[in-house]
């Protein structure tokens, strides 16, 4: 890594929340623009799309011939490559079209479909290029993206979180809403790095950071059943932001196709 690295932001097909991780720094991307060259962010002005950096951060889903391209150049042109936010890490909301029939879908949806070049479906990053570091998230938070900063910075490499939701949950004493008010959390197989966020205010996680390591997802799903949820809407559970994570979408399609049990 160089003295003051340079850094890059992408954009592929995405919301843009998660580049607000970084906006959302206030003052201190104002201390790290005096530590990093920010060459590349299109949201805050940087306009470099080619240039070489050390650090590149993607955002965003494979979803259009013209990204199948950029993403091999971005890969290209930097030493280390992050993916921030479960679009580029598992597809995001619109893998959800790998499950449908794509060309049917824009046909509903736009008057002249001939005219949107879109693939029939969207992949996460790392299907397509040598991924460095995956941060998990619907959006990613600002620690988390200062964490990884930080970690290369000193040249160590960012420490990975594996943990399920609700480790953290526990040791924030949350109440477990799950066991205590008999919602369908997601908790027990989802990824920690939120803060226990929605457990913390009483409501369930719906997975927004993805499966954890090693995630029991039979049970939770058949703990759900048991909570009164038809197969469909266990289904759903798991095929929703992050329906591409292999975790998740194995376990939604056994309910979604009647195997659940
Ligand atoms: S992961 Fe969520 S917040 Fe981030 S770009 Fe995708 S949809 Fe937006
Ligand atoms: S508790 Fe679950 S849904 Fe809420 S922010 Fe955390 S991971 Fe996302």
């Amino acid at each position: 890594m160089s003295a003051k690295p340079k850094i890059a932001v992408h954009k592929f097909s995405s919301c843009d929340g998660c580049q607000l991780a970084f906006l959302n720094l206030g003052e201190d991307l104002l201390r790290l623009s005096e530590l990093v060259d920010i060459v590349h962010f299109a949201e805050a002005g940087a306009l470099a799309p080619e240039a070489s950096v050390d650090i590149a951060f993607v955002e965003g889903s494979i979803a259009t011939p013209e990204d199948l391209e950029r993403i091999e150049a971005i890969r290209a042109n930097a030493a280390y490559l992050i993916t921030i936010g479960a679009c580029a890490t598992a597809g995001g909301l619109q893998a959800l079209r790998n499950l449908a029939d794509a060309p049917a879908w824009t046909a509903d949806v736009y008057a002249s479909p001939e005219h949107i070049a879109s693939l029939d479906t969207s992949t996460p990053i790392a299907a397509h290029v040598k991924v460095d570091l995956e941060l998990w998230g619907c959006p990613v938070n600002a620690r988390q993206v200062l964490g990884a900063v930080r970690a290369l910075l000193f040249d160590v490499p960012p420490v990975e979180e594996h943990d399920k939701v609700c480790l953290e949950c526990k040791r924030r004493q949350g109440v477990c809403v799950l066991v205590a008010r008999g919602e369908p959390c997601m908790g027990p197989v989802t990824r920690t790095g939120c803060g226990a966020l929605c457990p913390l205010f009483g409501r369930d996680c719906y997975g927004c950071y993805g499966p954890a390591e090693q995630p029991n997802t039979p049970a939770l799903a058949r703990r759900f059943a048991g909570l009164g949820l038809v197969p469909e809407a266990v289904a759903r559970r798991f095929l929703f932001i992050n329906s591409g994570a292999p975790d998740f979408h194995d376990e939604g399609l056994k309910w979604r196709e009647g195997e659940g049990s």
